[in-house]
């Protein structure tokens, strides 16, 4: 996939938009809707994609730009206060060669914990889903607040 093509709908982040897919949310509003990463590359990990079909950043109109960025500046600050990380990572990828294997633009929020390693781009395992329903609770509260 390259940077320049159409926006595919039926792409998995799309239908977690439409209600059609399942995901564990974390804040949702009208610009922007957060959730668990199903392979976290830790504890906490958690992507914000805007409500508009983007494929990436480059494709998302640049008044809308600010408002997503400050969802997920809100969603970072949030997963900060709820897991208190000693540093957290924003990533994100633009097209196939950078990396990006969903097609809706999305920010990975990434908590990082002194002396912690972080699982490799791809080699996260499947995340345990009670555990992930207590997370995002705490972390939708943190949010919240
Ligand atoms: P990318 O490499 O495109 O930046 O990242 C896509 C991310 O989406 C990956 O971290 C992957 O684990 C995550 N992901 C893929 N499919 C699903 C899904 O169905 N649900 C959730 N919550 N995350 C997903």
């Amino acid at each position: 996939m390259s940077l320049d093509g159409a926006y595919d709908p039926d792409n998995i982040f799309a239908k977690i938009l439409r209600g059609e897919a399942p995901c564990f949310k974390v804040f949702e509003d009208d610009v922007a809707l957060a959730f668990l990463d199903i392979f976290p590359r830790s504890t906490g990990h958690t992507l914000v994609i805007p409500k508009h079909g983007a494929r990436n950043l480059f494709e998302l109109p640049g008044e809308m730009i600010g408002p997503y960025m400050q969802r997920v500046q809100t969603v970072a600050d949030g997963v900060r206060r709820a897991l208190a990380p000693d540093g957290v990572m924003l990533v994100q990828f633009n097209g196939a060669p950078a990396g990006q294997t969903v097609f809706h633009l999305h920010f990975h929020i990434i908590p990082r914990f002194e002396g912690e390693m972080l699982f490799a781009e791809g080699k996260s395992p499947k995340a345990d889903l009670d555990a992930m329903a207590g997370l995002a609770a705490g972390l939708s509260a943190a949010i919240e607040a």
